[in-house]
């Protein structure tokens, strides 16, 4: 499946993409929809890319140009990749297999040339005749291991290719678990991490504990200075994680203004700790709009925390922090709230 937002999440994205469309004069055609949408879900850095280099000309997107970028970036990107690296891999099947029959083949020619010389070898010879038979043999052999030599160069390109293949493969994996706006984790790759955490342990999530962060008061942020730059506090946050976790941790952005942080191993009270140390740092930091001198207003974050219990599914771990992070935004926002275990 190419999507894989909640449908809270896809809600809020609904929300964002209609006054986008309305925004550049555009029509509400699928296309147009897909385009923003996976823009602002920051699921396709190709997209990304294209777009925000599109965005520096203040001009409108019309429905032409998006039409254009959902036909190169959406309905052309999983065929093109895939049949890419599906054709690179046949050539190289392809190689190998006539590597190996010429190899079968030269085999065959040396096991026949011994034959033969055996056989030879069965009636008296004198000494030219035997000469001339083990120069025969010298030549077959220095052939043989010619092209036994060949084959095994040929090979060592083929393994070479082979990884390049599965670094590209990787890359483009790994960029459908990347947020392309802050390069965090995106909720796909949230899951991969937290499902191969809960695989690897016995326990699952015991011991392990989730942070759920939330920028405050964001949609003054992007009603006063625009969306570029809520774009530039969401990274520098997300910056702020990233340099406050360490090993195993695994730092998200699970969607608009909305961040996870799962930490292996750690109780509640060390990720109160964590959570305590990212809220402050948050704070303490002060954003310039770019191009300008004027810093904006203080961003503060607020953060829930929750620590997991043997049998408990990641959603669930996710819905108890949710709660201590509502109870933050409840109780003044710009704090950290914990929720003790189920009993
Ligand atoms: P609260 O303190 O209760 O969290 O208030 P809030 O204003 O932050 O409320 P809420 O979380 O509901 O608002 C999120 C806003 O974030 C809504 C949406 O316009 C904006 N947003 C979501 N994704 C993006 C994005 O990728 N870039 C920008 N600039 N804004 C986004
Ligand atoms: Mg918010
Ligand atoms: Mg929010």
């Amino acid at each position: 499946m190419r999507y894989h937002e909640t449908s809270e999440h896809s809600g809020e994205l609904l929300r964002l993409i209609l006054p986008r469309i309305a925004r550049h004069g555009g029509t509400y055609y699928p296309t147009s929809y897909a385009v923003w949408y996976e823009y602002l879900a920051g699921i396709n850095p190709r997209l990304a890319d294209a777009l925000n280099a599109r965005l520096n000309d203040p001009r409108p997107v019309s429905n032409d140009e998006t039409v254009r970028l959902f036909a190169r970036y959406i309905a052309a990107r999983d065929v093109e990749a895939a049949e890419k690296l599906h054709a690179e891999f046949n050539a190289l099947l392809l190689q190998l297999g006539t590597l190996a029959s010429s190899a079968g083949a030269d085999a065959a020619d040396f096991s026949r040339a011994l034959q033969e010389a055996s056989a030879q070898l069965d009636a008296p010879l004198d000494s030219g005749a035997l000469r001339e038979l083990i120069q025969v043999l010298a030549r077959r052999t220095t052939a043989v291991q010619s092209s036994t030599d060949e084959m095994r160069h040929q090979l060592e390109s083929s393994a070479q290719q082979i990884t390049a293949l599965k670094d590209q493969l990787d890359k483009v994996q790994g960029e459908a678990l990347t947020d392309s706006l802050t390069n965090l984790r995106n909720r796909r790759g949230f899951e991969r991490a937290a499902e191969s955490l809960l695989g690897s342990r016995p326990n699952g999530l015991q011991g392990s504990s989730l942070i759920m962060a939330d920028i405050d008061h964001f949609k003054r942020i992007n009603d006063s200075y625009g969306h570029l730059v809520g774009d530039q506090v969401i990274r520098s946050v997300a910056g702020v994680l990233h340099s406050n976790i360490k090993g195993r941790d695994v730092a998200a952005r699970f969607g608009g203004e909305e961040f996870a942080i799962l930490l292996p191993d750690t109780d509640l009270d060390a990720a109160a700790l964590v959570a305590e140390q990212i809220r402050l740092a948050v704070g303490r930091g002060r954003l310039k709009r770019t191009g300008s001198n004027e810093y904006i207003d203080k961003v503060t974050i607020s953060l829930g925390t929750a620590c997991g219990y043997a049998g408990e599914s990641v959603d669930a771990l996710i819905h108890r922090a949710d709660v201590a992070l509502y109870q933050a935004k409840q109780s003044g926002r710009n704090r950290v709230e914990t929720v003790a275990a189920a009993a």
